[in-house]
């Protein structure tokens, strides 16, 4: 299914992140982890490609599995900074084959002693080039695009960032998805500047439970996201103590998430790490706001 489809319900719905393993040691308990994400039937869920400018031979299958297995559509991350023209012919080829028809189009993190303008023989800068030629392997591919509610890092300013972002959904996205943020009003505020900027397609804003706090160093060092004296109060209140962290970041996130809802925003996906019990606690507490039954004891 495709997710500009899927946009379209008026329903609220809820979506789910997983990551590939590193390795082929990893391959079963990830593949594992994400089954179980896959088991709470979220509206769709992504797989991540890579990171820090690295790549994953197994974003793809992974993709199909969870498609084929769960009935679960799958959107594929692709990124292209650090990848040649062939390695991008051939990933598009290898979607194709594999029944995907959900990619987001990602520049990828540049390695940390380079910047985009660097004089490289790169075949690519930045991710609007990977959204057109995508565009034109597949014209009928749904390509999601990032976007970034605080501004990209990289960025001069918030202007030239939409102005940028504006180019990039013209070169062919159906939608967006949020960098993590901890504060709703910077989402709103984003999303009434985008508006204005003529940017329509539907933005899917990305909430990250922090459930502990290293993942809570990793998130602000990853994303430069503004944290909230709330939220920095409850890591301070309850950091060092694993199962009160967990429990509280989780309720912060389903917090954001409800306020999202109440505001109108109709999809929300859910950065879960491949955390079958965070993903769970989740839906488990949205179930009535979703309309669904309470999933399975079983699935946690
Ligand atoms: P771009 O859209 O290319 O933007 C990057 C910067 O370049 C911005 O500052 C923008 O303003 C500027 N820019 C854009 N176009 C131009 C132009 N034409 N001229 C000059 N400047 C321009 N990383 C991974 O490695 N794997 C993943 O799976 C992954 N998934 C992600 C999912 C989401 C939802 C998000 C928000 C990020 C994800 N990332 C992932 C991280 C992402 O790769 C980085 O944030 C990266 O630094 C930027 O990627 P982008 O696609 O937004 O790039």
């Amino acid at each position: 299914m495709y997710i500009r489809d899927l946009l379209k319900k008026e329903s609220l719905s809820i979506s789910f992140e997983v990551f590939p393993p590193k390795n082929d040691t990893a391959v079963e308990s990830v593949m594992q982890a994400a089954c179980r994400i896959a088991a709470l039937r979220p509206a769709y869920i992504s797989v991540t490609y890579g990171a820090g400018g690295g790549q994953s031979k197994y974003t793809m299958a992974m993709a199909q599995r969870l498609q084929k297995e769960y009935g679960v559509p799958t959107v594929a991350h692709l990124t292209c900074v650090s990848s040649t023209r062939e390695t991008i012919r051939t990933r598009m080829e290898e979607i194709t084959a594999l029944g995907i028809e959900n990619v987001l189009a990602l520049r990828g993190d540049l390695p940390a002693d380079q910047t985009a303008s660097d004089p490289l023989s790169w075949s690519y800068h930045h991710a609007i080039e990977l959204v057109r030629e995508l565009k034109q392997f597949r014209p009928d591919f749904c390509i999601g695009g990032a976007c970034y509610p605080e501004t990209h890092p990289e960025a001069a300013n918030s202007r030239d960032d939409i102005r940028y972002l504006k180019e990039k959904v013209e070169a062919g996205c159906d939608f967006l998805t949020t960098q993590m943020f901890f504060d709703n009003s910077l989402l709103y505020s984003f999303l009434y500047r985008i508006r204005e900027a003529g940017i329509s397609v539907p933005v899917i804003p990305g909430i990250m439970p922090i459930t502990n706090a290293n993942q809570l160093k990793r998130a602000i060092e990853l994303s430069r996201s503004f944290m909230p004296v709330r939220f920095l109060r409850l890591v301070d209140r309850f950091g060092s103590d694993e199962e009160a962290m967990k429990q509280a970041g989780i309720i912060y996130a389903i917090d954001q998430i409800i306020d999202l809802y109440a505001s109108g925003i109709r999809h929300v996906h859910v950065y879960t790490m491949n955390k079958p019990d965070v993903a769970f606690k989740i839906i488990d507490n949205l179930s009535a706001i979703l309309g669904s039954v309470s999933p399975a004891e079983g699935s946690r």
